[in-house]
């Protein structure tokens, strides 16, 4: 069993949905976990799920309300081993119907917060013994799907920077890696079934088994799937797994 007892984790987008799976996850593998959002209610009710976990209130594309959040990482451990960039966000748009300004918010919470919570912490991560940094990308970092051309692109520029980053800390102790989901029963999934309902005209049902054919394996991956993947990661024997990308998608890409 992996474990982490005595490593510290930041999961940023931890109050919610695949975040606080992974936040209870690592917690659960006795790391001190510090969970970051912007919501004071959802980062509550996930702290309150375990005695590991305390959260920090930050806009992942603030660069100084992260910079802030470091601080206080530091000044309440001493450090960080294990950094995931989870946060993130998806609109359903045509291309002809996407906006500059829908492009720039898909980039800024998807690309920006990836970056500004991965550059602030690398201090920190490249000063401990196994440092771990991970993003969760998605299949659309992979592939591309109808009428999330802007997602798409977003999440192949996360895919794009976890392999560079890789490279460059490669003759370190530090592991870059993407976790690259498919369609995950999250509150965002129950967004964008609620969105495929409005903008069809079409049942539940429908909008559900729509998303669902994308997986071979015809069902919705859980956030525990995508929490397992992170734990495998961050467990010392995992060092030479790095500049990857680890699709769980039942076999999709
Ligand atoms: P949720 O919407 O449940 O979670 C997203 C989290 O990100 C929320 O906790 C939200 O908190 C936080 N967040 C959003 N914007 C910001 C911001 N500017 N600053 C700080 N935190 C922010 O979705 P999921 O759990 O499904 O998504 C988690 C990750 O998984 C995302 O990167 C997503 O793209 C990816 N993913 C999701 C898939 C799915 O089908 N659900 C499939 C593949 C990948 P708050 O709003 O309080 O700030």
């Amino acid at each position: 069993m992996t474990d982490l007892s005595r490593k510290v984790a930041w999961v940023s987008g931890g109050g919610t949905g695949v975040g606080a799976q992974i936040a209870l996850t690592l917690a659960e593998a006795g790391a001190s976990v510090v969970i970051s959002g912007r919501t004071a209610k959802s980062l509550t009710d996930t702290v309150s799920k375990h005695a590991n976990i305390i959260s920090f209130q930050c806009d992942v594309t603030d660069r100084i309300e992260v910079d802030v959040c470091c601080k206080h990482i530091e000044a309440q451990f001493g450090g960080l081993d294990i950094v995931v960039a989870n946060a993130g966000a998806t609109t359903s748009t045509l291309f002809s119907q996407t906006s500059q300004s829908d492009l720039q918010a898909l980039f800024n919470i998807n690309v920006l917060g990836v970056f500004n919570v991965w550059q602030a912490s690398l201090p920190m991560i490249k000063a401990t013994e196994n440092g771990r940094m991970i993003v969760i990308a998605s299949t659309a970092g992979l592939k591309g799907y109808a009428y999330v051309s802007g997602y798409c692109t977003v999440k192949h520029a996360t895919v794009g920077l976890t392999k560079s980053l890789a490279a460059e800390l490669s003759s370190s102790n530090v592991t870059v890696n993407a976790v690259c989901p498919g369609y995950i029963d999250t509150p965002m999934l129950d967004r964008t079934i609620e969105n495929i309902m409005e903008k069809t005209n079409c049942s539940k049902e429908h909008a559900e088994s729509a998303l669902k054919k994308t997986n071979p394996q015809k069902r919705f991956i859980q956030s525990t799937e995508v929490a397992s993947a992170v734990l495998w990661l961050c467990d010392n024997h995992s060092m030479s797994v790095t500049g990857q990308t680890i699709s769980v998608s039942g076999g999709e890409i």
